[in-house]
């Protein structure tokens, strides 16, 4: 189920209905989803299933499902299996019959999107880039032709060499950059990459980004 990618008030009416009747809560941070369940006064048990966990919980947790437990699964912020680890569970549990349903809410790639001005008409979400380098530059070499606009996330220690890396092998092109969406220091910056590079100080880059990027010849539309 979808949760606040920052502000606490994104949170949908049947998310917190599901958050209380949920017989189990799996989450990323516990720390985090204890933060919003205390804020809606809510109190449940949590389990935690994260990244590097998630192969030994997830038989764990689809056992409790077959159980005809009903599980609330909440990532770290936003729609869970967007770039994190729900989808593994998700899939398992496909593959044992049990209903999967969804509880939609918000999502930084596309929050980022239809604030970023770039077409919003045809759009291909890319998760994370590779963060050494090399593999980095080959992705977006394979992504050289591609006509959508283009999602990323990154890391604030990253950006700078990310967007270096897209102008060296693009060229110019008019990009977005979103940060800490719904958050204090929510704030978009428009531009081409180098207009976008000159905003930005290196070493005083913090929060969490989204990168968008027109596709090749896209036309405004
Ligand atoms: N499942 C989440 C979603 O629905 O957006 C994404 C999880 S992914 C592990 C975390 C990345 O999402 C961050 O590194 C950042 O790129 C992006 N992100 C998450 N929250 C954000 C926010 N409030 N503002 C900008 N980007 C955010």
């Amino acid at each position: 189920m979808a949760t606040p990618i920052g502000n606490l008030e994104d949170i949908t009416l049947r998310a917190l209905r599901i958050l209380k009747e949920a017989h189990l809560i799996a989450c990323e941070d516990t720390r985090r989803t204890r933060k919003l369940l205390l804020h809606y006064g809510i109190r449940k048990g949590l389990i935690s299933y994260y990244d590097y966990n998630k192969e030994r919980r997830a038989p764990w947790l689809i056992r409790k499902l077959l159980e005809n437990k009903s599980i609330a699964l909440v990532s770290d912020a936003g729609t869970p299996g967007i770039s994190d680890p729900a989808f593994y569970l998700v899939r398992l549990a496909i593959d044992q019959g049990i209903e999967v349903i969804p509880i939609p809410g918000p999502n930084a790639a596309l929050s980022a999107l239809i604030s970023s001005g770039l077409p919003t008409d045809r759009f291909a979400f890319e998760g994370f880039l590779p963060s050494r380098p090399g593999p980095r530059r080959r992705r977006l070499k394979e992504l050289a032709e591609e006509q959508r606009t283009m999602i990323f996330y990154e890391s604030p220690h990253r950006l700078l060499a990310t967007l270096k890396d897209m102008v060296d092998i693009w060229g110019e092109r008019r990009a977005a950059l979103a940060k800490e969406l719904t958050k204090k220091f929510e704030g978009i910056i428009r531009g081409t990459f180098s207009e976008l590079s000159k905003q930005i100080s290196p070493g005083k880059v913090k929060g969490e980004w989204v990168i968008l990027v027109e596709g090749k010849g896209n036309r405004r539309s």
